[in-house]
């Protein structure tokens, strides 16, 4: 079981070209407020970024943002957030957000949202973290990546156990009730010839 008190969402820069994106955005944040889940992310107030750092505030939850200091620009750093953390670099960035969340949701975004669950993924595979990463696939945006997250475990590069970890759902809600019951696989990376 996964205590989530904090969750951190990574989630594109710019809102995307379909509607449902913003939606899912949204119905994320007020859930996550509702269930006094305290949301981490990015720390800016635009795209996908700023539509859910502002529901979870507009309906009276906490947003922690870890913004480098060479994006806390004034027209890129959120200015109203609970708690804003100013980091030296990306790196730092990434560390802290991993640090201080419980668990992991990405929501549609492009490299630097890919970037952030892939690197999250890897991090779970090794085992050095046990938390539970989520994918909100708002209007099947996800669903090429996925097909290719299934043909590299078919291919021999991610086994099964690991290609599960990511639980992917198109329900906000849902997903944080799975990733609440999450338990992460104890299986080792390494993939002999002879598994595959
Ligand atoms: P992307 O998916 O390429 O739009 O990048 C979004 C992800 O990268 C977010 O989860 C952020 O952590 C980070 N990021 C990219 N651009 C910015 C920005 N202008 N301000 C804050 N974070 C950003």
């Amino acid at each position: 079981m996964a205590d989530l008190g904090r969750v951190c969402v990574f989630c594109g820069a710019n809102v995307g070209s379909r509607p449902e994106y913003t939606a899912a955005s949204e119905v994320l944040g007020v859930a996550l407020a509702r269930r006094e889940v305290r949301l981490v992310y990015g720390g800016g107030q635009v795209g996908l970024m700023g539509v859910v750092a502002n529901s979870v505030l507009a309906v009276g939850g906490e947003v922690v943002g870890v913004l480098p200091e060479s994006l806390a620009t004034k027209e890129l750093a959120h200015p109203t957030l609970t708690e804003m953390r100013v980091v030296g670099s990306m790196h730092e960035r990434k560390t802290l957000m991993a640090d201080l969340a419980d668990g992991f949701i990405a929501l549609p975004g492009g490299y630097g949202t890919l970037d952030e669950l892939c690197e999250i993924l890897t991090w779970a595979q090794l085992g050095f973290h046990a938390k539970p990463v989520g994918l909100l696939n708002a209007g099947g945006f996800f669903d090429g990546f996925l097909a290719f997250l299934d043909h590299a475990a078919a291919e021999g590069f991610v086994r099964s156990a690991h290609r599960d970890m990511l639980l992917v759902d198109a329900e906000a809600d849902r997903l944080l009730d799975r990733m609440a019951t999450y338990e992460a696989p104890k299986v080792r990376k390494w993939i002999r010839r002879d598994e595959t």
